[in-house]
């Protein structure tokens, strides 16, 4: 059942690994079908080295409907997600260095970067800690999630979703990317920002990147003046 599902959350799980966000068994990757049963990688285990068997299905309670396998720990989390969020099919976690940093010095990570706006829709918040495996890693990333596609949970990693394992997987890639920046910058001197009408221009013109979405109407490519800097 859902072998050819079973095997995108086995690939996404690789390119984690692939893209600096995850070493060795870190993280998880789920995925809701339209039918409604739930995708989970199983706990502990190393994506390259999965066969489609060993991701679990599970309904949206946590009752297994197929596999053998011991479903990630922080499934209660994941389950608590999808739940309350019926528009998100897709649920990775990650413990992304560059960006789970950020959590050890602030509550948010401003989207001064266009791509961060781009990928995961705005500014993103860093949750207050909870344990890895707790029902709270998932209510902290429903209650601070807002329409962004990403939370950063202090402490410990960052959750992304979408409708899709693509949208889900391309918050946390550039999330990453981002940080890095935003870090380096850091390092550096005193951040300069996108003001909050630059930061919703990034948003908006995303929807109309990538193939068979059309053109970016003209209007949404005007030059918004900065703020003067500080
Ligand atoms: P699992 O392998 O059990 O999913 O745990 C990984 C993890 O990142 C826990 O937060
Ligand atoms: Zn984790």
């Amino acid at each position: 059942m859902f072998e050819k599902e079973k095997l995108e959350v086995i690939k996404t799980g690789m390119k984690l690994d692939r893209y600096g966000l995850i070493a060795l068994a870190g993280g998880n990757v789920s995925l809701r079908m339209p039918t409604g049963e739930i995708l989970v990688t199983p706990s502990g285990m190393i994506y390259e080295e999965m066969v489609a068997d060993d991701v679990v299905v599970m309904d949206i309670d946590g009752n297994i409907i197929e596999g053998e396998r011991k479903p990630s720990s922080d499934t209660v989390g994941i389950l608590y997600i999808l739940k309350h969020r019926p528009d998100l099919n897709a649920v990775i976690h990650t413990h992304q260095p560059y960006a789970t940093a950020i959590s050890l010095i602030q509550d948010e990570f401003r989207a001064d970067l266009t791509t961060l706006g781009n990928a995961c829709r705005g500014n993103i918040k860093c949750t207050p800690y909870s344990s890895p495996g707790s029902v709270e890693m998932g209510m902290d990333t429903v209650e601070y999630l807002g329409d962004q596609l990403a939370v950063i949970l202090s402490h410990h990693g960052v959750n992304t979703v979408g409708d899709s394992l693509k949208q889900a997987l391309n918050a946390a890639v550039y999330l990453e990317e981002c940080a890095r920046a935003y870090l380096a910058a850091r390092a550096c001197g005193e951040i300069r920002h996108l003001n909050d009408e630059q930061i919703q221009q990034t948003v908006d013109i995303y929807k109309f990147v990538g193939q068979g979405k059309g053109e970016i109407p003209e209007e949404l490519l005007k030059r918004i003046p900065s703020d003067p800097q500080k």
